[in-house]
């Protein structure tokens, strides 16, 4: 599998293409704020002659989901989110007021994005629950590749914050403990923010997880 990222929006939200067979994709969190970041999705799109098929949301956060009424009207794919996120996704709105940021409301979800694994793009995706930073997040896992999409629940050297409604930091850190670092230590972690790392610089070195904790 081949995995594309972007850095988009004011959060500094970082947007994946998984791209699979036959050039056929799925974007990922699209986090883009405006018409410059829309077209730089786009173009690498349309400069590679991709086809999207599906977009996921880890969860519904704003910064992840910002781009998908651009993505949904311009491929028309159907949006995967869990059930568990629809009160923040509810909530997108009044968030977007609060912090004063332009927001063009998501298209509903169309699946409700469920634990197991989702084949699509001739790619076999594990879907695990994590949640903590908020109560539906779904990390995605290619195993063939070592690749972990983890959105926000696991940065380098960091975690996802839990002060936001819905979080839960004892939960965020024995969700990750149980369901991230169980996983062999060369998986690649690209996450919701910043570089990515992988699982045993994160087991090893992550500040939130002191040795034999
Ligand atoms: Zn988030």
């Amino acid at each position: 599998m081949e995995c594309h990222s972007f850095e988009f929006g004011p959060f500094a939200e970082n947007t994946y293409i998984l791209i699979g067979k036959e050039k056929q994709c799925i974007i990922v969190d699209p986090g883009c704020y405006n018409a410059h970041e829309e077209i730089i999705l786009t173009d690498f799109i349309q400069s590679r002659n991709l086809h999207p098929v599906a977009l996921l949301n880890t969860h519904a956060h704003i910064d992840h989901i910002m781009g998908n009424d651009y993505v949904k009207h311009k491929w028309n794919v159907p949006l995967y989110l869990s059930h568990l996120d629809i009160p923040l996704f509810e909530r997108a709105e009044s968030m977007a007021a609060l912090w004063n940021l332009k927001y063009t409301p998501s298209p509903q979800p169309d699946i409700d994005l469920q634990k197991g694994t989702l084949e699509l793009t001739g790619l076999s995706l594990e879907v695990c629950h994590v949640p903590g930073h908020a109560p539906g997040h779904m990390v995605f896992i290619h195993h063939d590749s070592k690749t972990v999409i983890c959105g926000d629940t696991l940065f380098q050297g960091s975690i996802g914050r839990t002060d936001l409604p819905g979080g839960n930091h004892e939960e965020l850190l024995s969700s990750i403990r149980e369901q991230l670092f169980t996983l062999p230590d060369d998986y690649t972690l690209h996450c919701g923010h910043g570089p990515s790392t992988t699982v045993g610089h994160e087991r090893a070195h992550n500040p939130f997880f002191p040795a034999g904790s």
